[in-house]
């Protein structure tokens, strides 16, 4: 989530630097660059989350796209260009205070380790509201996974000792309106990069909304059920930093595709540029990319030819291709986009807009892939997707002469649960096995929701010892959760099977070996683990 000062201050100061010549030339087209840069900032501080500085930004850019349009009027007025000073220079110095408060931060950044016991996050946790009881459910609940949340009540000073970066969960039921916006106003000015979490918010929109605006990075309504809060608090644990993303350009003029370029690396995305559509098959496989900027003209095939011979390859089906052509025939368009298009951009292009377009098809081409390499209740990686996985990974280990292992994972009498509970609460339990999975386990390695409540498992350059001891910590953790029903709780258990590469030489006959150690520990008695090899 922390992003280094180094690269914060960069896109701060190229901000500047942009409003400076402005300032110096006040022409068109040094406003365009003006915007493009307040834009590339806001989308930026959206990308690593920095909810403190995104408003400002994002006010700035408001105003600076308003005055967009209006080639005619530039130089701007007097008022508009003491008001945009006055709002960048704020923003510069709220960045200065923020990159102080990250520079301590950013050593103490670190993997998640197998051996990690504790998983809370680096700038700790806190509850803060006015009875600890009411809340003891959700601390006992995170605990399991390993987070340990620490409680003030609204009437204790945040301790000193408290890092600048930590996760504050604020329970404002028993406050009045104005004392929660002020005590949250406060809390967002002490912690600029910090997250705020609203509990138990009325649930009208107009309440949501105020929260928002105040610098909060969620609501939780009041009524939610804990499992939810629950899920809600680990995924933002563990938000990761998103992979930036990947645009091919298919034009033929070398100045337009440099322009495209600049454009889009301004905001962190990854170009690459040919210029002969005819290459765009091998480019496609080469330098996999989120989307294409296809050019309509081109000399020896045009953009809507080369988009059908795209299409007809399965694999490329559903990756977005936005036109990008000096062409305002609507016909035309439309045809284009008939043809296997996903948008029309005339040029000369607005380069704010472009971006825009680029970011929100990427956005929703990649929530596809993610619904079709995983599994929906769990987010883990499917039964196809986590078996392929682990035939690449193999080959991979193989080559590098390493070990590798599996583990496959069944929850014990699972049928009962369902039978006692109800099939809801039933797959609350499968995701509670996938959050602890997730915790625990590392990001190289591979967690697959294999079957109905059956786990894969896979976990490079570690032996049958070192498995043993990570899954069965997992294992022992898992029993000992209390899930919460109705007024009660109840426990449950999950056994497992590991083999090992190279003992067992290929994916298939691993998981089978995995898979029978596995009904050995089932009869041995459920709730423990078995090597293949005894
Ligand atoms: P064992 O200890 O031998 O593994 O016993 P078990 O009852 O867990 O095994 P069995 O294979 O007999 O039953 C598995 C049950 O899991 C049956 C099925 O209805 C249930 N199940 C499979 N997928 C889901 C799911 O997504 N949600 C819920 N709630 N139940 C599921
Ligand atoms: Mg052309
Ligand atoms: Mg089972
Ligand atoms: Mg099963």
């Amino acid at each position: 989530m922390l992003c280094s000062p180094a690269e914060l201050t960069k896109k701060s100061q190229a901000l500047l630097n942009a409003w400076q010549r402005y300032q110096l030339a006040s022409s068109f087209e040094n406003f365009v660059e003006l915007a493009v840069s307040i834009n590339s900032f806001t989308e930026f501080l959206i990308d690593k989350g920095i909810t403190a500085l995104h408003h400002a930004s994002h006010q700035l850019e408001q105003v600076a796209l308003a005055l967009f349009n209006e080639e005619v009027r530039h130089p701007i007025t007097p008022a508009a260009s003491a008001d945009l000073n006055e709002r960048i220079l704020a923003l510069t110095r709220m960045i200065d205070s923020h990159v102080a408060a990250i520079e301590g931060l950013v050593e103490r950044r670190h993997e998640p380790q197998h051996t990690a016991s504790n998983t809370t996050r680096v700038g700790g946790i806190w509850l803060i509201g006015h009875d600890k009881a009411s809340w003891q459910d959700l601390l006992t609940q995170l605990a399991y996974f390993g987070m340990a949340v620490d409680f003030l009540t609204w009437e204790q000073p945040v301790p000193d000792n408290v890092s600048s970066d930590p996760l504050l969960l604020l329970d404002i039921s028993s406050l009045p309106e104005e004392e929660w916006q002020t005590r949250i106003k406060a809390l967002r000015q002490q912690f600029t990069i910090g997250q705020l979490i609203c509990l138990a918010v009325r649930s009208d929109f107009e309440q949501l909304q105020q929260a928002l605006r105040i610098g909060c990075d969620g609501c939780l309504p009041e009524g939610t059920p804990l499992h939810t809060i629950v899920a809600q608090i680990l995924e933002l644990n563990e938000r990761q930093e998103q992979e930036a993303c990947r645009v091919l350009i298919v034009e033929d003029s070398m100045t337009a595709s440099r322009v495209i370029q600049r454009t889009l690396e301004e905001n962190q995305i990854i170009t690459e540029a040919i210029n002969d559509p005819r290459q765009v098959l091998h480019a496609l496989k080469r330098f996999n990319p989120d989307l294409i900027l296809m050019d309509m003209y081109m000399p020896n095939c045009t953009g809507v030819e080369a988009a059908r011979i795209i299409r007809q390859h399965d694999e490329f089906l559903s990756i977005p291709i936005v036109y990008l052509s000096g062409e305002t025939n609507v016909a035309l368009q439309v045809d284009a986009m008939r043809l296997g298009g996903d948008h029309f951009l005339t040029k000369p292009f607005n380069p704010v807009f472009l971006n825009a377009i680029v970011k929100s098809k990427i956005e929703r081409y990649r929530a596809l892939r993610r619904s079709m390499y995983h599994d929906s209740l769990t987010g883990l990686l499917n039964h196809t997707s986590g078996k392929g996985t682990l035939d690449a990974m193999l080959s991979n280990v193989a080559h590098e002469g390493g070990t590798l292992s599996v583990a496959m994972l069944d929850i014990d009498h699972f049928k009962q649960v369902n039978d006692n509970y109800g099939h809801p609460v039933g797959d609350q339990i499968i995701r509670s096995l996938s959050w602890l999975l997730k915790q625990r386990l590392r990001k190289q390695d591979i967690l697959c929701r294999y079957g109905g409540e059956e786990f894969l498992i896979g976990l490079p350059h570690t032996n049958a010892e070192q498995a043993h001891a990570i899954m069965d910590g997992i294992r022992q953790d898992f029993s000992e959760i209390r899930h919460p029903y109705r007024d009660t709780y109840f426990c449950t258990s999950a056994s497992g099977g590991i083999a090992t590469f190279p003992h067992y030489p290929s994916s298939d006959v691993l998981i089978k070996a995995a898979d029978d150690a596995l009904y050995a520990a089932k009869r041995g008695g459920r709730n423990r683990l078995q090597y293949a090899d005894a």
